[in-house]
Protein backbone atom coordinates (compact mmCIF):
# COMPACT_ATOMS: atom_id res chain seq x y z
CA UNK A 1 0.00 0.00 0.00
CA UNK A 2 1.19 2.91 -0.82
CA UNK A 3 1.83 6.05 1.82
CA UNK A 4 2.45 8.55 0.05
CA UNK A 5 0.77 10.18 -3.37
CA UNK A 6 1.65 12.15 -6.25
CA UNK A 7 0.08 15.62 -6.22
CA UNK A 8 0.56 17.85 -9.59
CA UNK A 9 1.01 21.69 -8.80
CA UNK A 10 -1.78 23.96 -9.41
CA UNK A 11 0.38 26.82 -10.44
CA UNK A 12 3.55 25.10 -12.65
CA UNK A 13 2.11 21.46 -12.94
CA UNK A 14 4.95 19.70 -11.58
CA UNK A 15 4.42 16.28 -9.63
CA UNK A 16 4.87 16.43 -5.85
CA UNK A 17 5.53 13.43 -3.94
CA UNK A 18 3.68 13.71 -0.58
CA UNK A 19 3.13 11.75 2.43
CA UNK A 20 -0.80 11.56 3.10
CA UNK A 21 -0.60 12.94 6.34
CA UNK A 22 0.93 16.18 5.07
CA UNK A 23 -1.76 16.51 2.49
CA UNK A 24 -4.12 18.73 5.12
CA UNK A 25 -0.78 21.00 6.17
CA UNK A 26 -0.73 23.64 3.68
CA UNK A 27 1.56 21.76 1.36
CA UNK A 28 3.68 23.43 -1.05
CA UNK A 29 5.16 22.83 -4.32
CA UNK A 30 8.80 21.84 -4.31
CA UNK A 31 9.41 23.27 -7.81
CA UNK A 32 7.51 26.97 -7.23
CA UNK A 33 6.61 27.17 -3.62
CA UNK A 34 3.52 27.73 -4.13
CA UNK A 35 0.61 25.94 -1.95
CA UNK A 36 -0.81 23.20 -3.78
CA UNK A 37 -3.73 23.54 -2.58
CA UNK A 38 -5.87 26.61 -3.02
CA UNK A 39 -9.59 25.90 -2.33
CA UNK A 40 -10.16 27.13 -6.12
CA UNK A 41 -11.11 24.71 -9.52
CA UNK A 42 -8.65 25.26 -11.47
CA UNK A 43 -8.76 25.64 -15.57
CA UNK A 44 -6.81 23.02 -17.72
CA UNK A 45 -5.73 23.14 -21.00
CA UNK A 46 -5.30 19.42 -22.62
CA UNK A 47 -1.77 19.35 -22.27
CA UNK A 48 -1.71 20.73 -18.54
CA UNK A 49 -4.83 18.00 -17.72
CA UNK A 50 -2.72 14.92 -18.55
CA UNK A 51 -0.37 16.03 -15.64
CA UNK A 52 -2.74 16.07 -13.64
CA UNK A 53 -4.91 12.74 -14.50
CA UNK A 54 -2.08 11.00 -13.90
CA UNK A 55 -1.36 11.47 -10.39
CA UNK A 56 -2.63 10.04 -7.88
CA UNK A 57 -5.26 12.61 -6.49
CA UNK A 58 -8.70 12.18 -7.66
CA UNK A 59 -10.02 15.07 -10.19
CA UNK A 60 -13.73 16.03 -10.05
CA UNK A 61 -14.16 17.51 -13.45
CA UNK A 62 -16.75 20.22 -14.85
CA UNK A 63 -17.27 20.52 -18.21
CA UNK A 64 -18.63 23.52 -20.03
CA UNK A 65 -18.77 26.22 -22.10
CA UNK A 66 -19.06 29.96 -22.05
CA UNK A 67 -22.50 29.51 -23.85
CA UNK A 68 -24.21 27.51 -21.81
CA UNK A 69 -26.72 29.19 -19.53
CA UNK A 70 -27.05 25.98 -17.06
CA UNK A 71 -23.27 25.79 -16.60
CA UNK A 72 -22.93 29.70 -16.36
CA UNK A 73 -25.54 28.78 -13.49
CA UNK A 74 -23.37 25.83 -11.84
CA UNK A 75 -20.62 27.84 -11.85
CA UNK A 76 -20.62 29.31 -8.10
CA UNK A 77 -21.71 25.92 -7.05
CA UNK A 78 -18.47 24.27 -8.45
CA UNK A 79 -16.48 26.93 -6.88
CA UNK A 80 -17.74 26.89 -3.33
CA UNK A 81 -17.59 22.85 -3.36
CA UNK A 82 -13.30 22.93 -4.32
CA UNK A 83 -12.59 24.40 -0.72
CA UNK A 84 -14.14 21.58 0.74
CA UNK A 85 -13.28 18.27 -1.30
CA UNK A 86 -9.67 19.58 -1.53
CA UNK A 87 -7.22 18.20 -0.36
CA UNK A 88 -9.53 14.56 -0.84
CA UNK A 89 -9.66 16.04 -4.86
CA UNK A 90 -8.85 18.59 -7.11
CA UNK A 91 -11.52 20.50 -8.87
CA UNK A 92 -10.77 20.74 -12.46
CA UNK A 93 -12.96 22.88 -15.39
CA UNK A 94 -12.75 21.92 -18.89
CA UNK A 95 -13.65 24.51 -21.47
CA UNK A 96 -15.34 21.82 -24.09
CA UNK A 97 -14.56 24.57 -26.94
CA UNK A 98 -11.03 25.02 -25.82
CA UNK A 99 -10.51 21.09 -25.76
CA UNK A 100 -12.71 19.68 -27.69
CA UNK A 101 -10.07 16.28 -27.83
CA UNK A 102 -10.86 15.64 -24.03
CA UNK A 103 -14.68 16.16 -24.90
CA UNK A 104 -14.34 13.56 -27.28
CA UNK A 105 -12.35 11.39 -25.22
CA UNK A 106 -14.74 11.57 -22.67
CA UNK A 107 -17.52 11.57 -24.79
CA UNK A 108 -19.33 14.55 -23.30
CA UNK A 109 -22.77 15.15 -25.23
CA UNK A 110 -24.06 17.60 -22.89
CA UNK A 111 -23.01 20.36 -20.92
CA UNK A 112 -21.93 20.38 -17.83
CA UNK A 113 -21.19 17.54 -17.40
CA UNK A 114 -19.41 16.31 -13.99
CA UNK A 115 -16.83 13.28 -14.01
CA UNK A 116 -15.08 11.60 -11.24
CA UNK A 117 -11.53 10.32 -12.40
CA UNK A 118 -9.32 9.07 -10.46
CA UNK A 119 -5.70 7.24 -11.91
CA UNK A 120 -7.56 7.41 -15.37
CA UNK A 121 -10.82 5.77 -14.84
CA UNK A 122 -14.41 7.39 -14.52
CA UNK A 123 -15.85 6.90 -11.29
CA UNK A 124 -18.92 8.62 -11.41
CA UNK A 125 -20.60 11.01 -14.09
CA UNK A 126 -23.49 13.25 -13.94
CA UNK A 127 -25.14 15.00 -16.45
CA UNK A 128 -26.63 18.35 -15.84
CA UNK A 129 -26.01 21.19 -12.92
CA UNK A 130 -27.81 20.40 -9.63
CA UNK A 131 -28.09 22.91 -5.87
CA UNK A 132 -25.25 23.14 -4.01
CA UNK A 133 -26.79 20.18 -1.85
CA UNK A 134 -26.90 17.66 -4.25
CA UNK A 135 -23.65 18.52 -5.79
CA UNK A 136 -21.87 17.90 -2.21
CA UNK A 137 -23.70 14.66 -1.57
CA UNK A 138 -22.89 12.98 -4.56
CA UNK A 139 -19.25 14.69 -4.51
CA UNK A 140 -19.29 12.71 -0.55
CA UNK A 141 -20.87 9.47 -1.68
CA UNK A 142 -18.23 8.80 -4.72
CA UNK A 143 -15.28 10.34 -4.05
CA UNK A 144 -12.51 7.50 -2.70
CA UNK A 145 -11.12 7.46 0.54
CA UNK A 146 -8.05 8.94 1.16
ZN1 LIG B 1 4.55 24.33 -8.56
Amino acid sequence: MTDSMLITCPHCHRKNRLPVERLSANPQCGACKQSLFNGKPLALTSAQFAKHSSADLPLVIDFWASWCGPCQQFAPVFEQAASRAEPRARLIKIDTEAAPDLAARFAIRSIPTLLILHHGKEIARLNGAMPAQEFERWLLTNLPAL
